[in-house]
Parts: C-alpha cells; sequence; structure tokens
C-alpha cells in the first residue's frame, strides 16, 4: 500500500483502526463484507475515512449504479414526530428547514444524489416558481410522480454533468459516498450563488456509533470534522442544532475566507470504544433465548449477527416495518409483544432515553446495551 495522507488537510499517516466487525449495507443493512473495517483517522483534522482495496472500490461504483440499489433506497426511513405512530417523511421535515433559507421565488435548487426526488418535489410545491435540478449516479431510481415535467434530472459519473447557478445545493445522504471531496467541493463552488447555500445531512457517528460499521461509504462525520473539512476547501459552516433527525449532523455551508481550522475531538475513539462495548454486550447475551432487538436498521443487523438463534424477533414502531421481516425474523410493534419479553436495545448511550420511553408506552422488559 503506498503512503497515506489525509484527504482533507494531507497530513501523513493517519492512525488506523481495525475493527474486528463485519460490514453492511446502507441500503438494506444486508452484510457488505465480513471485515475487518480499516478506518483512518486524521490527528490534525479529525477526517475519518475507509481504507479499501481497490476490489471494494470497484464493488461500490457498480452497486451505486445498479438497479438494485435504486429499488431498495426507495424505501425511505420515516421518524417519528411523536410516540403516537405519527409519522412525516424526512423530505417534508428538511423542507421545512430549507425554505426559510431560499430566495422568496424563482429559487434555483440542485439536489445532488436526488433518488426519487422527493424533497425537490416538495420545495416545488411549496415555491411554485423554484427552478429544480436533480443529480444521480444512478439512473434506475423511479421518481415520484410528476417530476419529470417540474424538475430538470442529470445523470452522470461526477457532478461536471451538471451546469447552472444555484441558491441552494443539497447534499442529502449522499456526501459520504462521494470519494473525491476535494473535486466535490470545487464543483459546489463553480455551481452555488454567491449568496447561496449548501445543505448537508449525514450520520453523526458520535451518535451513532454503528454508523462506522456501513461497508459502501467513503467517509464518516461529525457534527465537528465536517465544518473542518468545509472549512479546507472555502466554506464556512453552521451547525443546525435540532433534535428531529437526532443521529444526523445537519449543516449550512456558505462561502466563507475564514482561515482553515483544525480540531482535536475525541469523538472517533469515543464512538469505537462505543461500538466495541455494544458488540461485547451483544455476546455476554449469546446463550439466551427468545430475545428480542429494537430497530431494523445496522444496529439491529449487527444484534443478528452476533445473537444468532438467540435473537427471536425484533421490534419496530413503524407500522410499515411491523408483520414484515429482518433479517429473516418476524418484526413486531412494541404493543404487540409479551410483559416479560426481553428486549436489547444496542444503541449505547442513547439507549438509556429509549429505554425510558418505551418503558412508559409498552410491554416488555427493556434492556439498555
Ligand atoms: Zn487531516
Amino acid at each position: 500500500m503506498s503512503a497515506i495522507t489525509c484527504i482533507v488537510c494531507s497530513r501523513p499517516d493517519p492512525y488506523i483502526e481495525r475493527l474486528e466487525f463485519p460490514l453492511f449495507r446502507h441500503m438494506d443493512f444486508g452484510m457488505f463484507s465480513k471485515g475487518p473495517a480499516l478506518l483512518s483517522y486524521c490527528q490534525t483534522c479529525s477526517a475519518v475515512s475507509r481504507l479499501l482495496s481497490n476490489a471494494e472500490t470497484k464493488n461500490i461504483s457498480t452497486m451505486y449504479q445498479g438497479s438494485e440499489y435504486a429499488t431498495k433506497r426507495e424505501d425511505d426511513h420515516t421518524i417519528f414526530i411523536s410516540a403516537k405512530d405519527a409519522i412525516k417523511e424526512p423530505f417534508r421535515l428538511q423542507a421545512d428547514i430549507l425554505m426559510p433559507v431560499l430566495p422568496k421565488t424563482g429559487a434555483a435548487v440542485l439536489d445532488i444524489g436526488c433518488a426519487d426526488a422527493a424533497l425537490l418535489m416538495e420545495i416545488g410545491t411549496r415555491q411554485p416558481t423554484a427552478d429544480l435540478c436533480g443529480f444521480d449516479l444512478n439512473p434506475y431510481h423511479n421518481h415520484v410522480t410528476g417530476a419529470e415535467d417540474k424538475i430538470r434530472f442529470v445523470s452522470g459519473e461526477t457532478i461536471s454533468a451538471v451546469d447552472g447557478a444555484f441558491d441552494l445545493i443539497v447534499l442529502s445522504h449522499s456526501l459520504q459516498y462521494i470519494r473525491d471531496v476535494p473535486e466535490l467541493m470545487s464543483e459546489l463552488a463553480r455551481l452555488l450563488n454567491p449568496e447561496g447555500t449548501v445543505f448537508i445531512q449525514v450520520p453523526d457517528f458520535a451518535q451513532k456509533p454503528a454508523s462506522l460499521l456501513y461497508g459502501d461509504l467513503y467517509y464518516h462525520y461529525t457534527a465537528a470534522n465536517l465544518p473542518v473539512m468545509a472549512a479546507y476547501h472555502g466554506f464556512g459552516a453552521t451547525t443546525l442544532n435540532q433534535k428531529i433527525f437526532s443521529r444526523d449532523v445537519l449543516c449550512l455551508l456558505r462561502r466563507d475566507n475564514a482561515p482553515q481550522s483544525t480540531v482535536a475531538e475525541t469523538a472517533f475513539a469515543n464512538a469505537v470504544a462505543a461500538l466495541r462495548q455494544t458488540v461485547g454486550n451483544l455476546i455476554s447475551h449469546g446463550e439466551e433465548s427468545g430475545l428480542g432487538v429494537l430497530g431494523t436498521t445496522i444496529e439491529g443487523a449487527l444484534a443478528d449477527n452476533f445473537l444468532g438463534n438467540s435473537l427471536a424477533f425484533f421490534v419496530d414502531e413503524n407500522p410499515k416495518k411491523a408483520g414484515g421481516r429482518f433479517c429473516g425474523k418476524p418484526v413486531v410493534h412494541p404493543r404487540d409483544i409479551a410483559v416479560d419479553a426481553a428486549v436489547l436495545l444496542p444503541y449505547g448511550r442513547a439507549a438509556f432515553a429509549i429505554k425510558r420511553r418505551f418503558e412508559k408506552l409498552y410491554p416488555g422488559r427493556y434492556i439498555s446495551i
């Protein structure tokens, strides 16, 4: 392997963390590889990136351009606003955040990684004069009804295929999948109006340590290292203080010639330690039987990997998930589980608040791990 340098600040010889755990695909939480995960952490700017073999890199880019990825990604996540099964789609919540930063009329909006284009359509509904453009690497996405008439779609290997000058550029859960960050940032500078805004939403591994086990992405971000990366490329970042997307970083970038800053944070070491602790706790329950696990995303897939036959069912509040199957096991709504059923919450620090809420609302014994 040739010498490794940090992609953000060019510091040589970053710290390499080796996680002996399996890696998962973000589109359906199936296994990406048996691992280990090699993660590089820069002690100067806190950038965290995957160390990938050429074969893994090829595997990722082939997957993103395939039709299977397009179909599965469209089974989108939902957000619970209250405990009463009130679900609001993420794109509506994002539009709530973004409308105030747009010019009042004729706003030019580009969504990079637009997938089904639901967010662009929502913006178009709220501001009918908006000029909408959607870019996606993957040409197979089925767009939401009516999108083809209202949105200019561009598909290609890189964002250089897009032309225009935009008031808002959206990267919603797409930044972490873009390998050439310097090229992306210079494309953003090319495409953004002088007073324009870039909106970025990515998983925050400080809040969701298991996201370090996604196999099909290139970088891992936090509310600390994302603004540093932006500053290295001439953008100032405002991190949005919000609770709705509690395990994501939401950030607004604007052109800014502020000097580059660095950040020494402990988030990476803490997240790795939390992940090892969660896996250790899962293994310690491996001799039990009839266990439930809350959640049908990466934490659920990780639990299934270590619990095997000890894990009998998954628990999910989302009525679209309850009644289905995950990792081949039934998914039940928490109101339908037995009073004495043991349900593991593999969410580290975040598990305590979840436990309090579930114990108040539902039957079952909830165990934070
Ligand atoms: Zn660095």
